[in-house]
């Protein structure tokens, strides 16, 4: 009998933090991965330190442009034939006041963090579909649940994605899709270095029960989970990955 081919992951924002810890979670799982990034040269660095050419594809590129996320697509199922995973990670983090967060940023910031996953989704279905079915997952935020001061754009993007994990996991059961999320608390990311004041930092630390900022492969464990078999009767569900920040019911800071 012959044996099937590996499974194929397609991680988004994939050059750094999460999405690159998810990606090496992947390979470590006996997976082939694509990772796709708008900062091309990072991720070409990124891809030639995991250095696995056989079962590694570099695709640059922007989520919210429509035409490349299909040629994306299209560049996954010419090198590895199938797709079983899709992962939503790429983000971008705008904290600002209402009356300082201008017009074009909280546009891009849901464009990229809203409107990315939906093409991503829409673009992969029918390549996973071709072999049965698999499984996506959306990186929310606990800003998709707490407001603050500072996250009028953000959090509201991260909001919409969680509906949309809800909305497509009615959907697409239909086609043996899960669809799933992972809210992260704080995570030592770049991002959270560009956005978290050292107040916040501090907050955050006097917040979470456990004490500590998450590890991106901490993160990677659960993303992982949702698109293991491990999770098959799974679906529509959000997980907080936050060190106990959203049980202790504290605002962010
Ligand atoms: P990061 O900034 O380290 O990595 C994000 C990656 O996405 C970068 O490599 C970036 O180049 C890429 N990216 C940005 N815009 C893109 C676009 N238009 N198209 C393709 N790629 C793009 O961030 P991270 O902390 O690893 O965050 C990963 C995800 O986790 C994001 O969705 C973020 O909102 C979410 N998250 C992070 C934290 C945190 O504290 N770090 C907390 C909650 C949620």
């Amino acid at each position: 009998m012959p044996t099937a081919s590996p499974k194929v992951a397609l991680v988004t924002g994939a050059a750094r933090g999460i999405g690159l810890a998810t990606a090496k979670k992947f390979l470590a799982e006996g997976w082939r991965v694509a990772l796709l990034d708008i900062a091309g040269e990072q991720l070409t660095q990124a891809v030639a330190e995991i250095a696995r050419p056989d079962e590694t594809l570099a695709l640059t590129c922007d989520v919210s442009d429509a035409a490349a996320v299909s040629a994306a697509v299209k560049a996954i199922d010419q090198r590895f034939g199938r797709l079983d995973a899709l992962v939503n990670n790429a983000g971008i983090a705008v904290f600002a006041p209402l009356m300082e967060t201008s017009d074009a940023d909280f546009c891009r910031v849901l464009e990229v963090n809203l409107t990315g996953p939906f093409l991503c989704s829409k673009t992969a279905v029918p390549l996973m579909r071709e072999h049965g079915g698999g499984a996506i997952v959306n990186i929310t935020s606990i800003s998709a649940v707490r407001a603050s001061t500072l996250r009028s754009a953000y959090g509201t993007s991260k909001a919409g994605l969680a509906h949309l994990t809800k909305q497509l996991a009615v959907e697409l059961a239909a086609l043996n899709i899960r669809v799933n999320a992972v809210a992260p608390g704080p995570v030592d990311t770049a991002m959270a270095k560009q956005v978290h004041t050292p107040e916040i930092r501090a907050d955050y630390h006097d917040a979470i029960p456990l004490n500590r900022y998450g590890l991106e492969e901490e993160l990677a464990e659960a993303i992982y989970f949702f698109c293991s078999e491990r999770s098959s009767y799974i679906t529509g569900q959000i997980l907080a990955v936050d060190g106990g920040f959203d049980a202790a019911g504290i605002g962010l800071p």
